[in-house]
């Protein structure tokens, strides 16, 4: 089973409720330790909770268009094919863009001189580790500057297969742009991470219409329980979308997230929590449609 952790925007604890579901996961000995995928490639923060112990890492990027001048004739085709304008004929010049380039090898397949070769174009890392609670984790690390993330989360899911009945936590970006669909898509469940201000409310709405879009079963967990207003609970009532767990509003509980500790090292009572969270999500997977 995957599962898919987003939020609308960033800093409603997305993380935070991430690394404990996957400690808790952890901590049950009936299953394998959970894969954690931190998919928020542009900027990574779950080892920093978890603190794996990274063993392998590999490059990661696409093909782009090289262009051999000399057997160019310089007709446009590759230019009219090329649905990001990423390669344009100006006169006797074909000039690539690589920052706008998607790796669909169109171009070279196109060119009737075979003018065109494909190049790899490195975006950033891939990495792998485990942790001492025996998380299998695994991240994507973008270059500085790299325009494109999807790519990345794309090659960081294939990467790693998870075993038989290895729960997969996909720890996904904030907002709901074209990385958050990629994170999600392949998810069984997604879990929405909010905080019961008008400002989380506006964020569900978005994340809450990726679910719908995608027709992926979802429920919420609600951070900073009793602070806003209720907002969140009247909007989930009305979506019927399921409130699975609620954190409570603590300032010291902020301090230690702060610290880089999780939820679950400052609160083991918390463990529990976080297992009826995973069992509640097990059943609405496991509904009949
Ligand atoms: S399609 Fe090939 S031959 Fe035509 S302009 Fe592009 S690179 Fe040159
Ligand atoms: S590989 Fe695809 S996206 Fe890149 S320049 Fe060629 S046609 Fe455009």
């Amino acid at each position: 089973m995957r599962i898919a952790v987003a939020s609308g925007k960033g800093g409603t604890g997305k993380t935070t409720v991430a690394t404990s579901l996957a400690l808790s996961l952890a901590s049950d000995s009936t299953r394998p330790p959970p894969l954690f995928l931190d998919c928020d490639v542009e900027a990574p923060n779950a080892h920093l909770f978890l603190r794996p112990t990274f063993e392998r890492r590999q490059e990661v990027g696409i093909l782009i268009p090289r262009v051999d001048e000399s057997k160019c004739t310089h007709c446009g085709k590759c230019a009219e094919v090329c649905q990001y304008h990423a390669i344009a004929v100006l006169g006797k010049k074909v000039l690539v863009f690589a920052q706008l380039c998607h790796g669909c090898g169109s171009c070279a397949l196109i060119c009737p001189e075979h003018a065109i070769s494909e190049v790899p174009d490195v975006m950033g890392v891939l990495e792998f580790g485990t942790t001492r609670a025996g998380i299998v984790f695994a991240r994507g690390v973008m270059n500085v500057g790299e325009p494109m993330a999807v790519p990345v989360i794309r090659q960081l899911k294939k990467w790693i297969a998870p075993q038989p009945n290895q729960i997969v936590i996909m720890d996904a970006p904030p907002g709901t742009t074209c990385p958050v669909v990629e994170s999600v898509r392949s998810a069984d469940f997604l879990l929405l991470v909010t905080e019961p201000t008008p400002f989380g409310l506006h964020d569900l709405k978005l994340a809450a219409q990726i679910a719908r879009e995608l027709n992926l079963p979802a429920g919420v967990v609600i951070n900073r329980d009793g602070i806003g207003d209720a907002g969140v609970e009247e909007f989930c009532a009305a979506e019927r979308l399921p409130i699975l767990m609620r954190i409570p509003f603590d300032r010291a509980i902020a301090e230690g997230i702060a610290q880089g500790q999780t939820l679950v090292d400052m609160r083991p009572e918390c463990l529990s929590s976080f297992q009826s969270l995973f069992n509640q999500v097990r059943i609405l997977v496991e509904a009949p449609a």
